[in-house]
């Protein structure tokens, strides 16, 4: 098994098997905006459901909310993100390229032979400067100042800003929590490595209200269920780690903060954070929106509860999977590109093919079993050229399973089932594959490349 991944080959199996497409490309692309094809679309869904599942449906703790993008301004203002949720800008007036101060390191000049800016001779770079990462617009028909609005770069403040309705009408008592996902917008200065930095992405966060004295342990315990998580959902541990922030790399509202990182093919990097925000948001909203945020018990004890939040996005989460499931191989003297996904991750669950795609009996006997199957299932039924070519289209989009329709399906009923990681085949009864892939999909699942 091979380990070379490098994000160049990301980028074009992702675009390749019609996971991910640059946007706008007839127009001439939309730097790091991407769209999504089917088998992205199908993922991303995978990713959403796991993540609702852990996060809310198997809980008693923690209910759903679904804010508005654009939220009022003021909102912003009493975040501090109008005020701080910059980066430091700075500009080359040689190649005329922006940079972000703080990531220096990892940026390379536009001269060539490239090297980081401010290392040539021509490099003439200005100040560093804040610039806003929040993406303005404006709400109604009049363009006045009066009407300015931003795309919300966090999902969190539209959590924030429930926090009364949810205590109220969920009848929640800490500790409890929100959970939310939804499209984020930042105008990063510079985006890039595919889908790991861009400028719009689908957030997940969770915001975990707690007694302030509990803040620590909650703190903890939410830092090991994420990782567990990702192990669960297959991230070999020796690509995760956690790593606690320094106080000076925290954000304004942080009194702790973790990242957990994944060895990208760029280097350590954070896929998820976890931050104790403390009682900083729902204080600022109380002040800003003149309305009591905290929680009052029974016997009249009054609290501003600490909020504990761990924040992702599917972007991040989708690179670290297809990453890490990404394999070459070379079986009978043939190159193979597999991803070795968990099953609960992988676009489709199983493929149904008939051997031989011209024979309408077993044509009639495969659509019947996929017919039966897509009402659970993420299948796909495929009877177009040549069974080895078939099986490794599904390989590379990391579908776990084929189902083949052969010659003595005809005579007994039965099918093969093809895994992709060991490909090993077994026969079982067509009427028992419906169970099959349900125990199949309930297995303990670890990668096969290992830990
Ligand atoms: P970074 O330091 O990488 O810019 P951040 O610390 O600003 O990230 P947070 O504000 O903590 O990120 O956002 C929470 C999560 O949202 C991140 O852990 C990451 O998963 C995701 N995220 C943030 N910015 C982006 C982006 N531009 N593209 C994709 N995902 C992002």
């Amino acid at each position: 098994m091979s380990d070379d991944v490098t994000m160049d080959k990301i980028v074009s199996l992702s675009r390749r098997r019609g996971f991910v497409f640059p946007s706008s490309e007839i127009y001439g692309g939309m730097g790091s905006t991407f769209d999504y094809g089917h088998y992205g679309v199908l993922m991303k869904n995978n990713i959403r459901e796991r993540w609702f599942e852990a996060m809310v449906r198997n809980r008693d703790d923690i209910v759903a909310i679904d804010s508005a993008v654009i939220l009022h301004p003021r909102v912003w203002e009493a975040s501090g993100h109008v005020a701080g949720f910059t980066d430091p800008l700075i500009d080359c007036r040689t190649c005329k390229l922006r940079f972000r101060a703080d990531k220096l390191e990892d940026s390379s000049c536009g001269r060539k032979p490239s090297k980081h800016p401010g290392e040539t001779p021509e490099c003439d770079l200005t100040e560093p400067r804040r610039f806003n990462l929040m993406f303005e617009t404006t709400v109604g028909a009049l363009q006045e100042e009066g009407s300015r609005a931003y795309l919300r770069p966090e999902t969190a403040q539209g959590i924030f800003i429930n926090f009364k309705n949810v205590l109220q009408i969920a009848r929640r008592k800490p500790p409890f929590g929100i959970a939310q996902i939804g499209k984020s917008f930042r105008n990063e200065i510079t985006p890039g490595n595919f889908l790991f930095r861009v400028r719009e992405f689908e957030q997940m966060e969770m915001e975990f209200f707690v007694p302030p004295d509990e803040a620590e342990k909650w703190y903890r315990y939410w830092i090991d269920e994420r990782l567990n998580w990702y192990r669960r959902y297959g991230l070999r541990d020796s690509k995760l780690r956690v790593r606690e922030h320094g106080p000076d790399e925290r954000s304004h509202y942080s009194q702790g903060t973790s990242d957990i990182e994944y060895d990208y093919p760029i280097g350590w990097s954070e896929l998820e954070g976890i931050a104790n925000r403390g009682d900083f948001d729902l204080t600022q909203h109380a002040e800003h929106s003149t309305t009591k945020l905290e929680y009052v018990g029974q016997d009249g004890e009054r609290y501003v509860p600490y909020v504990i939040e761990p924040a992702v996005s599917i972007e991040r989460i989708m690179v670290a999977l297809i990453v890490d499931a990404y394999d070459e191989e070379v079986v009978g003297e043939r190159e193979r590109t597999v991803l070795r996904l968990h099953p609960k991750m992988a676009p489709v669950t199983a493929a149904i093919l008939p051997l031989i795609g011209k024979s309408d009996e077993m044509v009639a006997k495969a659509r019947s079993l996929y017919e039966d199957l897509r009402r659970r299932h993420s299948v796909e039924y495929d009877d177009g050229g040549a069974i080895g070519r078939r099986y490794r289209r599904q390989d590379e989009i990391g579908t776990p399973w084929a189902f083949t329709v052969d010659e003595q399906t005809l005579q007994d009923d039965t099918v093969t089932v093809r895994d992709r990681d060991s490909l090993a085949q077994e026969r079982i009864p067509i009427a028992g594959v419906r169970d099959w892939l349900e125990d199949a999909l309930e297995r303990d699942w670890k990668s096969p490349k290992g830990n």
